[in-house]
């Protein structure tokens, strides 16, 4: 019974992984959350129910990053019913001090979708906090000749309006961007990368595989994570972005998606096996 092997090594493994725990990090207080983020309206969490699998959610997504370098960058995470703007409701925001993240769990929103907004916003937050130290020219570098990211003069309203399609799109992964709203403009096409990076779809990870451009912001995503969360994903070796380097190291660059892959699928068996 050969199978059984990994299995048992996977269970021990499971074991000796310290649950890490951010409750402490998550508020509902609602108008903590509206002093944080002038920009936007809000309203608080009505029900029990609500607020108990938000919590839990919001806790798992958190437990993906590694303690100490998490609590460093994000102070709060402000879970509210609702957020808009003057027209339209909208998913997330980062606070105006860029410490904290607020993610709107209301209209029956799920745990995915949750998890999701998470990374998302803690995506704007890393690169919003980091200054210089975002490889904003490198990221630039992967997209098209000439490329001018659209919304980039645009209102939050005409980005939520006009980009709000977050179906990954083929297309556009050829060019480098996971779905219309990752092209809308810099921060969202970081954003998405951010977000999908630690989603549990293989959509992007196979989108990675078949487009240059997609596995060059991976790395490049990938890399800056590892920098700025030290600790974040150990077994992942350092590699080079491919781009400009099509042969020979392709079959390396390769490594890290598929080895990604693995790790997921390992860590989220249930250790009831
Ligand atoms: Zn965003």
């Amino acid at each position: 019974m050969p199978c059984l092997i990994p299995f048992v090594l996977i269970a021990t493994a499971r074991q000796n992984v310290a649950p890490s725990s951010f409750g402490d990090l998550v508020s509902f207080d609602a108008k903590r959350a509206d002093r944080s983020a002038s920009w936007c309206g809000m309203d608080a969490v009505g029900d029990e129910t609500t607020k108990a699998s938000a919590l839990e959610a919001v806790e798992q997504a958190l437990a993906e990053y590694p303690d100490k370098p998490l609590r460093k960058r994000l102070r709060n995470v402000f879970v509210v019913n609702r957020l808009w703007t003057a027209k339209s409701y909208f998913g997330g925001t980062v606070s105006d001090d860029r410490r904290s993240i607020l993610v709107a769990v209301g209209d029956g929103k799920n745990r995915e979708w949750i998890e999701s907004a998470v990374h998302h916003e803690i995506a704007h937050l890393l690169m919003d906090s980091s200054g210089k130290a975002f490889p904003r020219k490198e990221w630039l570098a992967v997209n098209p000749e000439r490329h001018v990211y659209p919304a980039d003069r645009l209102g939050v309203d005409d980005l939520l309006s006009g980009f709000g399609d977050k179906t990954y799109d083929e297309t556009l992964q050829e060019q480098g961007f996971m779905n219309r709203y990752g092209s809308a403009n810099v921060s969202e096409d970081w954003a998405t990368f951010g977000e999908t990076l630690f989603s549990k779809k293989t959509d992007f990870l196979d989108a990675a595989l078949r487009h240059k451009r997609v596995e060059a912001k991976l790395l490049i995503a990938s890399r800056f994570y590892r920098k700025s969360f030290p600790g974040l994903w150990p077994d992942v070796e350092e590699q080079k972005p491919p781009l400009g380097s099509e042969d020979a190291s392709r079959g390396e660059a390769w490594q890290e998606p598929v080895r990604r892959r693995e790790n997921r699928i390992m860590t989220r068996l249930p250790s009831s096996l």
